[in-house]
């Protein structure tokens, strides 16, 4: 391995081998100011929005505020124009026009913006035992039992039957209340203790309790409790138990983003994955006024269930959205120009990784894990059992990489996810190659990742940031 010229993470200029350093180590006092400004920004962002439709919202306004236009609303596309589009209140893209041709391809960062929670049934509400509950089905890979006894809000959207769409935001501000899962008291655990980790807690035990006072006295009414509730949704949001059929609700841990540890060094908040990314990818495209090539930031939902659908990666939104990028900018559409774009492009796939956690240390393999505090880490490859299902990035685009992040001072550190054969994971990088573009999965390792409070280091954080900021303004 070849010396390292500039702030990259070599912790010795003669040493030959791979050794990523802490990354503070590294920081001078300015800096060190920058990283907690930013951390700060982000830790706001993500805890005023929580789901892909609050993230699409927040983002837009801050791209609006940014001089970004709607791509539908332009006659034509120019070098320097800002823009951007929205899928379904759940996916955005927004770009930076460049210098060069379109042709040329774009440098693209993909990110996700759902996180691991709990969706609630299409029929919720019910009542047992004196006390209502939503029926729930979880989103994503979660370790069920790390979500009762917790406090939870409610976000989404109802469409009443009249069209009428109605916001719920529940739990979230110091007066409103929270909502539920309960667990059995030790006392009356014993059974249950001996029970695997991932029996102990069901799927179909995950209901979010919700009411316990009854509506009034009427004996012939055997769900006094439930109508209470419902009478309530009425008057305050207007919506009728019918209208759950047609909702999206979530179920979302009520914790703001905090601080970690007496020095502060660490961000602990929920739904990291992968907004960390996503939001990291949105400041850098923010930084770039006339880049050489067009820079794009692609913001999808449903990666955490396999990126299906109309609004997961696999839909034709980024691929739609760049042939109309095409018509505006040559004024004319052509279909091969269109693969062309999308074929000489590089994207990063903005993705957590799995932070080397000293208490599971048996998990991990030191020499090739990510460690909090050690900067971006750079994924070659993600799968499992053999690399099955892996999105690899090529040695060449890896070392194109490297070296741009050495040169500019990018700490970063490489990561593969725990030791083979122990699990693994995946992220859109695979959905993205399937383009022929190069990919390389890029972004900060997470402590407890998918749990209801993950922890990332805030320095990761901003060199992520910084990363995605570089490889926009690459010459
Ligand atoms: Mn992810
Ligand atoms: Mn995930």
């Amino acid at each position: 391995m070849e010396n390292n010229n500039g702030g990259g993470n070599m912790a010795d200029e003669n040493s030959r081998e791979y050794k990523a350093k802490n990354a503070w180590l590294e920081m001078e006092e300015a800096e060190k100011i920058e990283i907690n400004k930013f951390s700060d920004r982000y830790a706001n962002f993500i805890t005023e929005n929580k789901t892909e439709r609050e993230f699409v919202k927040g983002a837009e306004k801050i791209l609006k505020e940014e001089g970004f236009k709607e791509l539908e609303k332009k006659e034509g596309l120019n070098m320097g124009d800002k823009i951007y589009s929205i899928n379904r209140q759940r996916g955005l893209i927004a770009a930076v026009i460049g210098e060069r041709d379109l042709i040329d391809g774009l440098c693209l960062i993909g990110s996700h913006i759902d996180s691991p929670r709990i969706d609630l049934k299409p029929n919720p509400v019910f009542e047992k035992g004196d006390l209502t509950f939503l029926d729930s089905h979880y989103y994503g890979g979660i370790k069920k039992y790390q979500w009762v006894t917790i406090p939870l809000a409610i976000h989404g959207i109802v469409v009443k039957e009249n069209g009428e769409k109605v916001s719920l935001n529940v739990g979230e501000n110091e007066n409103d209340p929270v909502f539920y899962i309960t667990d059995l008291l030790p006392h009356l655990g014993k059974e249950q203790m001996k029970k695997k980790m991932s029996k102990a807690i069901t799927g179909e035990q995950l209901n979010i309790l919700i009411g316990s006072k009854p509506l009034a006295k009427n004996d012939d009414d055997s769900e006094k409790i439930k109508n209470g509730v419902l009478k309530l949704l009425e008057e305050k949001y207007e919506i009728n138990g019918e209208d759950f059929v047609s909702a999206d609700l979530q179920i979302v841990p009520a914790f703001k983003a905090r601080d970690v540890g007496f020095d502060r060094g660490l961000l602990a908040a929920y739904g990291q994955d992968d907004r960390v990314c996503s939001y990291s990818a949105l400041e850098a495209i923010l930084d770039q006024e006339s880049p050489e090539k067009t820079s794009m930031v692609l913001l999808t939902d449903k990666e955490e269930i396999g990126s299906m659908g109309n609004t997961g990666m696999q839909s034709h939104f980024f691929e739609n959205t760049v042939a109309e990028m095409v018509n505006k900018f040559y004024d004319k559409y052509n279909d091969l120009i269109l693969r062309q774009v999308i074929q000489n492009s590089e994207a990063l796939s903005g993705d957590v990784n799995a932070a080397y956690d000293p208490d599971f240390s048996d998990v991990f393999a030191k020499n090739n894990s990510a460690f909090l505090g050690k900067g971006i880490v750079l994924t070659k490859y993600t799968g499992a059992r053999g690399k099955a299902g892996a999105s690899e990035a090529t040695a060449e685009f890896i070392g194109k990489i490297r070296s741009l992040f050495n040169e500019k001072g990018v700490i970063w550190q490489i990561g593969e996810i725990g030791k083979v054969d122990k699990g693994g994971g995946g992220t859109i990088a695979q959905f993205l190659a399937n383009y022929n573009m190069d990919v390389l999965d890029a972004g900060p390792a997470l402590l407890s990742m998918h749990s209801p409070y993950e922890v990332a280091s805030k320095v990761d954080i901003y060199h992520t940031y910084l990363g995605y900021s570089t490889f926009y303004a690459q010459k």
